[in-house]
Order: structure tokens, then C-alpha cells, then sequence
């Protein structure tokens, strides 16, 4: 059985040809390599070898601290970890009248604002680097949700500094406030389903 590798996300593929689009990325069957044959029988025979001198280009000093600080999978975790948080005391605000609750949101909302910038420039450097900037649908998604958890987030923070408890009390936008953070965090949600089947993608 021949495997085949996606050179976009990693994703491994058994059989004869390769797939006509990549299942986890959506990326096209020529971006497939071969990677084993097994039913090719090794040979010996050949003449030898002579190895060719190869040039490996070492990353330089902040390439290498970008892959060992992992910043993407990192920084994600801020608004993967508070939105639901912000959601929930949002629901309770509302829910039960309770302000305290849509000043705790508040706060997690404007943590998150806070980190956007972090988490959307470490993506799009890792989509550069590690994907060659791959335009499938996958990826398409994943900024698609980046962009909207950007523009609600930064909604999120900045509308209640002109207009003061405009998540509770009895203020008439108080559910359409709720359900702007409730796309955020589907987005991100979304985003973060995604990212975890690139990363994962080959392993068992
Ligand atoms: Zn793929």
C-alpha cells in the first residue's frame, strides 16, 4: 500500500493515488507526496550512491525561538479559555438581573481584546512558515474566524465605554451585546476545532 503525505497539513493518505482533495485541509492531490511503497522490493543492485553536498540553511536565532515557543497554540488558549467564561456571566446577567455578572464579562472581554493582536499576528506567521500560506478551505476558515472574533471582540470592549451597562440592567441591547459574544465564541470555538486537527493530523 502506497501512503501519501498532504504537504499542507501533514495528513496522511493510504492507497494507490493519492486523494483528489486532501480530507483535513481541503488541499488538491497534487500537493500530495508519495512516502512509502511497500510493495516496491527494495533494491540492492543499484550502483552506489554518491552523496551530493547538501546545504542545510539553519534557521536563524528568532525562527527558532518562534518554534519553540509555540506562540499560536499558546495565545489561542486566552480566548478559547474566556469567551465561554464571558458567555456564561453574560447569560447569568441577563438571566438573572445580576450586573455584577455582565462587569465580570466585561472584564474577560477586554483580556481577550488585549491578546487578539498576539493571536492573530503567531497565525498568520504559522500559516506563512509551516503552510505556505495555503488558501483551502481549512485554512480560509480558521482567519475567517479570527476576523470575526477580532471585529466582536474589539465591538465587545469598546461599545460599553460609550455606553456604560449596556450588557445588563434593562438596556435594550443587552441581548443583541449577548449574542455578539456568543459568535465570538463559536468562532473561536470553530478556529480551535480546526487548529487541533492540523496539529493532530497523521497521528493516532
Ligand atoms: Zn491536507
Amino acid at each position: 500500500m502506497k501512503k501519501w503525505e498532504c504537504t499542507v497539513c501533514g495528513y496522511i493518505h493510504e492507497g494507490e493515488t493519492p486523494p483528489d482533495e486532501c480530507p483535513l485541509c481541503g488541499a488538491s492531490s497534487d500537493k500530495f507526496v508519495l512516502l512509502v511503497d511497500n510493495e516496491e522490493p527494495e533494491v540492492k543492485e543499484e550502483a552506489p550512491v554518491v552523496p551530493t553536498e547538501v546545504v542545510v540553511e539553519r534557521p536563524g536565532f528568532f525562527a527558532r525561538l518562534k518554534d519553540t515557543l509555540h506562540l499560536h497554540p499558546i495565545s489561542v488558549h486566552t480566548p478559547s479559555g474566556l469567551l465561554p467564561v464571558a458567555v456564561v456571566f453574560l447569560a447569568i446577567a441577563l438571566l438573572l438581573g445580576l450586573d455584577s455578572f455582565a462587569k465580570a464579562a466585561y472584564y474577560n472581554l477586554v483580556f481577550v481584546f488585549v491578546v487578539m493582536p498576539a493571536v492573530l499576528g503567531s497565525g498568520y506567521v504559522d500559516w506563512k512558515a509551516r503552510y505556505q500560506k495555503a488558501k483551502t478551505p481549512l485554512f480560509i476558515t480558521k482567519i475567517t474566524c479570527g476576523l470575526i472574533v477580532l471585529v466582536s471582540v474589539v465591538i465587545l470592549a469598546v461599545w460599553p465605554i460609550f455606553e456604560p451597562g449596556v450588557a445588563g440592567g434593562d438596556s435594550p441591547f443587552r441581548h443583541l451585546y449577548f449574542m455578539i459574544a456568543l459568535l465570538a465564541t463559536a468562532a473561536t470555538l470553530l478556529a480551535g476545532h480546526l487548529g487541533g486537527k492540523l496539529v493532530f493530523a497523521g497521528r493516532k
